[in-house]
């Protein structure tokens, strides 16, 4: 993997005021952050009342793209609630995460049903970034690999889904919002994992890494053979630590 991508997830968090100053304060500070070989993507992923905001904010640049925290698996329809990949992708969404472990707990996403997802965003054209990761309880049981070649296999299996246009986001979930990242070499060694599961087109997927990554912990993972950039939580919601970040990648 040659570029770096690096994905802020404002989860559920955000104001019209607070979303304009932290766009503001990333944007200011991106070129530098970024660097003159532009070798990295950036995005933010707002919620999804806030995408024609951060359309709006970001017009007339080119590097923070527009993510979004969840898609419908379905098309159109009688869906109430949900948003569908083609209403993204006229707010100039370019990702959208799916398979998040927090939708996987809170809303009861099955593997299916992420997979139906990353097909949705796909037939969209937005790019997926497919959340993988085990408990605490599975690491312990020894299954933290059997666990993400699971949750990889029902996406690479859905119909619809191209492996070239994919983005897989290693989020081992003891480590989300905990403060307990995952050390580089844990990472690497289920990042390598993913990797060889990919088969052929392994190297065109960006694995990124997942889990209290922050400014002072981020370039240690990064210099990892296989982790091609993070998904950030917490740290992305202060634009000093999102930059920092960026420039580590
Ligand atoms: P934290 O960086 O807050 O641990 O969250 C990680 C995450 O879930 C990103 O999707």
């Amino acid at each position: 993997m040659g570029r770096k991508l690096v994905v802020g997830n404002w989860k559920m968090n955000g104001s019209l005021d607070a979303n304009a100053a932290l766009v503001r304060g990333i944007l200011d500070g991106l070129p530098e952050a970024v660097g003159t070989q532009a070798d990295v993507r950036v995005a933010v992923a707002p919620p999804a009342v806030y995408l024609a905001q951060l359309q709006a904010l970001l017009q007339g640049q080119t590097l923070l793209q527009l993510a979004a925290q969840d898609v419908s698996a379905h098309a159109a329809g009688a869906f109430t609630g949900d948003v569908a990949a083609a209403m993204l992708a006229e707010f100039d969404v370019r990702y959208v995460i799916v398979g998040h472990s927090e939708r996987r707990k809170y809303q009861q996403e099955s593997d299916a049903v992420v997979a139906q997802k990353a097909a949705a965003a796909r037939a969209a054209g937005l790019v997926p970034i497919v959340c993988l990761g085990e408990t605490l309880q599975e690491r312990d049981a020894g299954q933290a690999l059997a666990v993400v070649q699971r949750q990889l296999q029902a996406v690479l299996t859905q119909p619809g889904v191209a492996v070239s246009h994919l983005v897989l986001a290693y989020e081992p979930v003891w480590a989300i919002g905990t403060g307990r990242t995952a050390s580089p070499e844990q990472a690497q060694e289920v990042h390598a994992a993913l990797r060889r599961l990919l088969g052929d087109a392994a190297e065109q997927v960006a694995i990124l890494y997942g889990g209290s990554m922050n400014a002072g912990n981020a370039a240690q993972l990064l210099a990892q053979a296989d982790i091609d950039g993070g998904l950030i939580g917490g740290a992305a919601l202060k634009a000093h630590d999102f930059l920092a970040i960026v420039h580590a990648a």
